[in-house]
C-alpha cells in the first residue's frame, strides 16, 4: 500500500527534534539593587521641602505590612507631626458613576487656581479584592494628574477599613508636612467607608444624582446626615430641571434633620462637573462653612475630637490584629467555630475558652 505522506515533499508532517528549553529568566538581566531607604531625618527633611519623590516613599512606608517599615514610618509621621494640620480636609462620596473623578478634576483645578497644593486621597476597603483600586486613580482625573500643584495617591489596599483608613490619616499628615493645604479624601458611597473618611476630614461632601425621581429612596439617612453639602452633578441639558427638584427634595429632608454639632446648615447646590457649570458656587459654599467654623470653633473642636477618635481606633486596631493574627489563636478559633458551628458548644464558652488562652498566655510570658 502506498504511503504518500511519507514522500519527502510532506516532510513537515514528521515529528522533529525539539529545540532545547530557553531559561524563562534573562541571563543577561542583573538584580537590580533595591534603593536603600532612607533615615528618617532624611525623610523628613525632604517632605518638609515639599519633595514628591521623599512623600511617595514615605506614604509606601506608611501602607507597608513590614514592622521595620511600619517603625520607621511612625517616626517620619511623629517628626511631621508638628508641621501637619494646616489644611483644608475636605471628604468627597458618591455613588459609582455619581461622577467624583469627574468632579474632582474640576474642583482640584479651582482650588490650585486660588493658589497652594492639593492632595488626592482614596478610601476603599474593595480595593484588596479587586486589586489595583478604582478610586484615586489618576487616569480618571486627567488635568490633575499633570498639575505639578497635585499629589494624587490611589487606597492603600491592604487590610481592614480600618487600618486602611488609619493609612490614610496618616498619609493626610505627610501630605499637610509636605506644603499641602487642600486635601480632598474620596470614597465610594456604599458603605461603612463614609464614616472613616467623616472621621478625619473638616468638611464631607455628598454628590448625588438626580434622575429617578425617588433620589432620597436610595441613601441611607446616616450619610445624608454626615453630609455639610449635598451637590447634584449633571444639571446640565435636559436634566437641569430634574437636578432642580432633586435639589428641593433633598432641602425639604435636610429640614427633618436635628441641628447640626457645628451650627452650620447643610446646603444643597446643583452643578455640571462635564461641563464645568456651578463649580465656584459650590467652592463658595465650602468657603463659607470654613468660615463658619474657623469662627465658632467648631472647626478645632472636631480635630481634636477626631484625634482622640483616631487614637482609641488605632487601640482597637492594632489589639484586633496581635489577637487574631497569633497563629496559636487562629487555629484555636477555627476549632472552636466548628465546634460551635455543630452544636457541640455554646458561643460563649467558646469565646471564653479562647480569650482565656489568649490573656493567660499573654500574662505568663509577658
Ligand atoms: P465616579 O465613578 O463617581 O468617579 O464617576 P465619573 O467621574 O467616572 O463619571 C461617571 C460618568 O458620568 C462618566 O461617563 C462621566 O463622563 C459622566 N459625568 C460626570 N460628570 C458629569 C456631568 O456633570 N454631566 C454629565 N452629563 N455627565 C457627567
Amino acid at each position: 500500500m502506498e504511503h504518500p505522506e511519507n514522500d519527502t515533499q510532506y516532510i513537515g508532517l514528521t515529528v522533529n527534534q525539539g529545540v532545547p528549553q530557553p531559561p524563562i529568566t534573562n541571563p543577561y538581566m542583573t538584580r537590580r539593587k533595591r534603593k536603600p531607604l532612607p533615615s528618617a531625618a532624611e525623610m523628613v527633611e525632604g517632605i518638609l521641602k515639599g519633595d514628591v519623590t521623599m512623600l511617595s516613599r514615605a506614604v509606601t512606608l506608611v501602607e507597608s505590612l513590614s514592622p521595620d517599615h511600619q517603625k520607621l514610618a511612625q517616626e517620619v509621621i511623629e517628626k511631621c507631626l508638628p508641621h501637619s494640620g494646616n489644611s483644608k480636609r475636605i471628604g468627597i462620596t458618591g455613588v459609582p458613576g455619581a461622577g467624583k473623578s469627574t468632579s474632582i478634576d474640576v474642583f482640584g483645578l479651582h482650588v490650585l487656581k486660588q493658589g497652594g497644593k492639593l492632595a488626592v486621597l482614596a478610601i476603599d476597603p474593595s480595593s484588596e479584592r479587586t486589586r489595583g483600586s478604582i478610586l484615586g486613580d489618576k487616569t480618571r482625573m486627567e488635568k490633575l494628574s499633570t498639575h505639578p500643584g497635585a499629589f494624587i495617591r490611589p487606597s492603600p489596599s491592604a487590610g481592614s477599613l480600618g487600618g486602611v483608613a488609619r493609612k490614610t490619616r496618616e498619609t493626610i499628615i505627610l501630605c499637610e508636612a509636605a506644603g499641602y493645604n487642600n486635601i480632598f479624601v474620596e470614597t465610594v458611597g456604599v458603605g461603612q467607608s463614609e464614616t472613616a473618611v467623616h472621621s478625619m476630614v473638616d468638611f464631607f461632601l455628598l454628590i448625588q444624582l438626580a434622575g429617578t425621581g425617588d433620589e432620597l429612596q436610595g441613601i441611607k439617612r446616616g450619610i445624608m446626615e454626615m453630609a455639610d453639602g449635598i451637590v447634584i452633578n449633571k444639571a446640565d441639558g435636559d436634566n437641569i430641571d430634574r437636578a432642580r427638584l432633586a435639589q428641593a427634595q433633598f432641602k425639604s429632608a435636610l429640614r427633618l434633620f436635628p441641628p447640626t454639632a457645628s451650627g452650620w446648615s447643610p446646603e444643597v447646590l446643583t452643578y455640571s462637573g462635564y461641563f464645568e457649570l456651578g463649580i465656584p458656587e459650590v467652592w463658595d459654599m465650602i468657603d463659607r462653612y470654613f468660615d463658619f467654623v474657623m469662627a465658632n470653633g467648631y472647626f478645632e473642636r472636631r480635630r481634636r475630637e477626631q484625634a482622640r477618635f483616631w487614637m482609641y481606633e488605632t487601640i482597637e486596631e492594632q489589639l484586633r490584629n496581635h489577637f487574631f493574627q497569633n497563629p496559636e489563636i487562629a487555629s484555636m478559633l477555627a476549632a472552636k467555630e466548628e465546634a460551635v458551628l455543630a452544636n457541640r458548644l455554646s458561643s460563649f464558652i467558646a469565646a471564653r475558652d479562647v480569650l482565656e488562652r489568649y490573656f493567660g498566655k499573654d500574662s505568663t510570658e509577658g
